[in-house]
């Protein structure tokens, strides 16, 4: 991370863009979090960004009660509690520390990520949302994420987050089987899946389920079970994820017997036929929404939108007057304890390279069922489409996405083979730099 020094002011940024000048109304912590960068090459410098992107809120709680056999998360098995009260003092430390480069930008969501931050009090949710309210211009029409762990949740807890602002719950249910869930390892059985899904109808109008298939010795049949039982709860969201072997978990360590692909792909084809039978859409790879349902956080991500991340090991995406500034803060829970109320939230920090950034925007927005416009390519990296024209070209000629005049979509064939579709936008190893 670049050495932070007081240097004189920097010249106000276009409007519309966080004015970055110090002796602001800010305070000192603050004071030390406005970037003085080093001239930045000449490569981004030739950026210029006129409209700040919607700007969402990551907030990641770090905590589990027990860690999954085949989770990468940032998640930690939690003592006998949290330190709730320190990590709540640390977010909104985290928080006023970035406000210069978010200021005057309405937060449109917030996501309340993990690990398990279902393992909050509602108090300490209350606090936090009232913090964003006080401190960012929390848009009043924000949406307001929990994900929450049918292991950790109390009856009364559901009623009282949804008090405390949250309007939409995210459950990580993954399987209604419990001979699944033991494999799986998670804490919850079929039981406490179904009562958390039916609170959870009853407290919110908008939650999701989240599913996964491809599961230890599961059938087709069992794949299908479990998506028809979480129709039963009519919940107005659905994520339905394959099961992957991710590094540095113990199911990488040591594999359990998964499904062929053969057999993953019918059961992906056969949820996304019983979804959309049901009035589904599947707008993003994993993610099917009743109509006026979809996660508006996560569509911010697949749209190439800003997101300011606090929380252990929470990422960044701001994009400045003139570059695209990726941050992570402190990964693991002490570290980020110490740092954040120190005033100095931030482990790693770098300006995107302009040759990324259609890579970047493409990873995203081709995860999308209706793509995305020329425009919001443009306006999200800076770029002109011209820049990657001859790959979309070569990408439509295999079939793999249709260029229309409005928007330009990944076929089913460029969904179902994503990362082939993705491969010839992304600047390899000795390559960075050189331009699309
Ligand atoms: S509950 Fe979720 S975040 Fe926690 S260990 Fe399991 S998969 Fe990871």
């Amino acid at each position: 991370m670049p050495r932070m020094t007081q240097q004189k002011p920097l010249q106000p940024a276009p409007s519309g863009f966080a004015t970055l000048v110090p002796n602001h109304t800010v305070t000192p912590s603050a004071m030390r979090a406005i970037p003085i960068f080093p001239a930045a090459s000449a490569a981004s410098r030739r950026l210029e960004f006129r409209q700040s992107p919607p700007l969402s809120l990551y907030v990641h709680i770090p905590w589990c009660l027990q860690k999954c056999p085949y989770c990468d998360f940032n998640s930690h098995q939690a003592e006998a509690t949290i330190p709730e009260r320190q990590y709540v003092a640390a977010l909104i430390a985290d928080l006023q520390t970035a406000l210069p480069l978010i200021w005057g930008r309405p937060v449109r969501t917030v996501f309340f990520g993990g690990g398990t931050p279902s393992l909050l009090s509602p108090a300490a949710v209350d606090e936090l949302i009232a913090a964003f309210r006080a401190l960012a211009m929390l848009a009043p029409e924000a949406e307001i994420t929990l994900e929450a762990n049918p292991g950790a949740i109390e009856a009364g807890k559901f009623a009282a987050f949804r008090a405390a602002g949250v309007n939409r719950l995210s459950l990580g249910i993954q399987s209604f089987n419990d001979h699944h869930l033991k494999a799986l390892g998670r804490i919850h059985d079929s039981g406490e899946a179904r009562r958390a899904a039916q609170l959870a109808g009853e407290h919110f109008a908008h939650f999701n389920i989240d599913l996964m298939y491809g599961l230890p010795d599961q059938t087709l049949a069992e794949a299908q079970d479990d998506v028809t039982t979480a129709l039963a709860f009519a919940p107005p969201h659905l994520s339905c994820y394959q099961l992957t072997l991710e590094p540095n978990t113990r199911f990488a360590a040591f594999p359990p017997a998964l499904p062929e692909a053969d057999l993953c792909a019918d059961m992906q084809e056969a949820i996304e036929a019983r979804l959309a039978a049901d009035g589904y859409g599947n707008y993003e790879i994993s993610a099917f929404a009743r109509p006026g349902n979809q996660c508006r956080h996560n569509l911010n991500y697949w749209q190439f939108g800003d997101y300011l991340g606090i929380g252990a090991g929470a990422h960044s995406k701001l994009t400045l007057h003139d570059r695209v500034l990726r941050q992570m803060r402190w990964k693991h829970p002490k570290a980020y304890l110490d740092q954040a109320l120190a005033g100095n939230p931030l482990q790693e920090e770098q300006h995107v390279e302009a040759a990324d950034l259609p890579g970047e925007f493409l990873m995203n927005a081709l995860r999308l069922a209706d793509g995305f416009a020329p425009s919001l390519f443009e306006q999200r990296t800076g770029r002109p489409l011209a820049t990657i024209f001859a790959q979309l070209k070569s990408a439509a000629a295999e079939g793999l996405l249709d260029i229309g005049p409005e928007r330009i979509v990944p076929t089913l064939r460029g969904r179902r083979f994503l990362n082939v579709l993705l491969e010839r936008f992304l600047v390899a190893g000795d390559d960075a730099g050189k331009t699309v």
